[in-house]
């Protein structure tokens, strides 16, 4: 008996002693071997030009012998290769156990980690192999990390057969599932379905007799997986209904997506993606049990059924699937090259994204306004993350409500500005109605200005970080308080400022604040709703606005004022508390409302 390299009793004794609970990747594994040999033999008949050949990979379950076999007629192994091969993991590179953070579940997981996996669930490995172009066929056995033996064995067609003696079956072992049709079918059709080879094995159905109303067992000849998956065939060939079809069926969806595309590149980085919008965000999405990603898969063989890293957090609500010929999902390769892979994988999948909903904006504008009221809030998400990292490819396919009606996009705000405008406006509130019925605004709108009203937690942090847009600085309504006033008013200012008693850092004249004798603004980083929202949040306690106190000079009420100064000061001091009590409401801020009637009875 032959001992195994000492990398590979490692690996092995980690597959025997094995508390993985995929275990059934193995059968992905053993797939991907055959799928490869019959690659290779491919490409050599295809050069030396011998006949044709119908490749194949079969199964065959023998539950008396206990018992699961791969078979392929692919390229084969002679002795030495089979020594080589089968002897020494990894062959083709380096694999090193701690050469990473990654853990041992992790690893198995993600990339698989070849033949040794059958280890996991069987306790005896037969190969037998036939070299294409030998006369010779020889056999290789291990029962684990004592060693193996090669001999000298038949085999009729070239290629491989390994056979698996499933581990006795026990509670944590559920090795009887190998043994079981549907069960392989499920797993064929879950990793393997898109491997370009047939993947048979005989099956059993039941039939009516002929003649008769009995049933009878048979058995034929089946073909397991799909082959050709949808996102590799000619997109003109394929309906809509199919696309429609596919996402239902994978994802478990009754609802139609809002939209779906296809891409694919050829360069530095071959892939083709489907990728879908669902419906309705999933109920869980804002909350951190939702786990995001798309299916990656090498060359048709699911490696990751969510994969994370494919997908940024803001684009987190897509579903779809990955497919690159440039991920091996051997870990024989560096690791590291893996991960840059994985990276620029991700970074062209995310341009690609971007683009389509720039697309998307201009030719079907309905449809993008429906995927952005379901999921606005969580690509603008995208603008505000990493420090604005992202805004530049972003800020075009955001969009915001405005005193217009519907939605805007930032360039048609700015391409709809007023000759003398200098600013992009903005107010936030609570919702649409609240904000419309803001003081500036109303002043604003009055004049012909848009204002985007922002409603989302989120929108003045996102306006924050954009900025400007096209030389335009994003700015709040409302700022635009006189500064020159005269004796009259400035006396009057002066009086309220001190009666509302550090309450407000200013009071300042406002006379396009429509219909409203007051309204309150905030001066300096923080907004009056930034506060309302920071003060919501458990860390966020005790933050507080800067506020400017804005009164309307023509207001009747406000000519009254005037009249009252060192008339009644008593009277203007309570006139002055309503005043910016009102204006508190107005900005959807709380007020101490015992004190409010009191005042305003006391006025009555
Ligand atoms: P990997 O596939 O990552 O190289 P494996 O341990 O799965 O590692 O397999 C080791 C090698 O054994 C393969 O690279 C291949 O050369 C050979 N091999 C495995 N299975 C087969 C097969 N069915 N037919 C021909 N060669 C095979």
């Amino acid at each position: 008996m032959k001992k195994f390299k000492a990398e590979s009793q490692r690996l092995l004794e980690l597959m025997i002693n094995s508390i993985y609970t995929n275990k059934e990747i193995f059968l992905r594994e053993l797939i991907s071997n055959a799928s490869d040999a019959l690659d290779k033999l491919h490409f050599v008949t295809l050069t030396d030009g011998s006949e044709d050949r119908k490749f194949e990979i079969r199964l065959e379950i023998d539950p008396a012998a206990r018992t699961l076999t791969v078979r392929d007629n692919g390229i084969g192994m002679d002795e030495k290769e089979l020594e080589d091969n089968l002897g020494t993991i990894a062959n083709s590179g380096t694999f090193k156990f701690k050469a990473d953070n990654k853990t041992d579940e992790e690893l198995i997981g993600q990339f698989g980690v070849g033949f040794y996996a059958s280890f996991m669930v069987a306790d005896k490995v037969t190969v037998i192999s036939k070299k294409y172009g030998s006369d010779s066929a020889f056999k290789w056995e291990s029962s684990g990390a004592d060693g193996y033996t090669v001999s000298p064995a038949e085999r009729e067609e070239c290629g491989t057969t390994v056979i698996l003696s499933l581990k006795p079956d026990s509670e944590d072992n559920e090795t009887d599932n190998y043994l079981d049709e549907w069960r392989i079918e499920e797993l064929v059709k879950k990793y393997s379905n898109y491997i370009r080879y047939p993947i048979t094995m005989m099956c059993t159905s039941k039939r009516k007799k002929e003649g008769s109303d009995e049933y009878e067992d048979y058995t034929e000849l089946r073909t397991l997986n799909s082959l050709l998956p949808i996102w590799k065939r000619n997109k003109n060939e394929v309906k809509k209904e199919d696309y429609i079809e596919f996402y239902k069926s994978t994802y478990y969806d009754m609802t139609d997506p809002l939209h779906y595309f296809s891409a694919s590149t050829e360069g530095a980085l071959t892939y083709n993606a489907l990728i879908y919008v669902p419906g309705k965000a999933p109920y869980d999405y804002f909350s951190a049990d939702y786990k995001r990603g798309l299916s990656l898969y090498a060359n048709g063989v699911l490696i990751t059924e969510k994969c994370e890293d494919l997908l940024p957090d803001y684009f987190g609500f897509l579903r779809g699937v990955v497919d690159s010929s440039d991920l091996s999902l051997n870990i024989s390769r560096e690791m590291l090259q893996k991960d840059r892979q994985l990276k620029a994988l991700a970074n062209g999948i995310c341009k690609r994204i971007i683009s389509e909903f720039g697309k998307l904006l201009a030719s079907d504008r309905e449809t993008y306004e429906k995927i952005f009221s379901e999921y606005g809030a969580s690509i603008k998400f995208g603008v505000y993350e990493n420090f604005g990292e992202k805004k530049d490819e972003l800020k075009d396919i955001i969009l915001f409500r405005s005193s217009s009606g519907g939605y805007v996009t930032l360039a048609e705000y700015v391409k709809a500005m007023k000759e003398d405008q200098k600013e992009i406006l903005y107010a936030s509130g609570r919702s649409v109605e609240a904000i419309a019925k803001m003081p500036q605004v109303e002043g604003a709108v009055g004049n012909g200005i848009q204002v985007l009203y922002l409603t989302d937690q989120i929108d003045e942090f996102v306006m924050k970080v954009i900025g400007e847009y096209d030389g335009k600085k994003i700015a709040p309504v409302g700022s635009s308080a006189e500064d020159k006033t005269d004796g009259d008013l400035k006396d009057l200012l002066e009086f309220m400022k001190k009666s509302l008693d550090g309450k407000v850092k200013d009071v300042k004249v406002n006379s396009a604040i429509g219909s409203y004798p007051s309204c309150l603004t905030a001066e300096g980083e923080v907004s009056l709703e930034m506060e309302r929202i920071l003060n919501a949040m458990p860390n966020g306690k005790g933050v507080k606005a800067t506020r400017i106190m804005e009164i309307n000079p023509s207001h009747s009420v406000i000519v009254k004022a005037k009249e009252l100064l060192g008339v009644d000061d008593d009277k203007l001091k309570k006139l002055t508390a309503v005043l910016y009590c009102e204006a508190s409401l107005l900005a959807g801020l709380e007020v101490d409302g015992a004190e409010f009637v009191r005042d305003l009875n006391d006025l009555i």
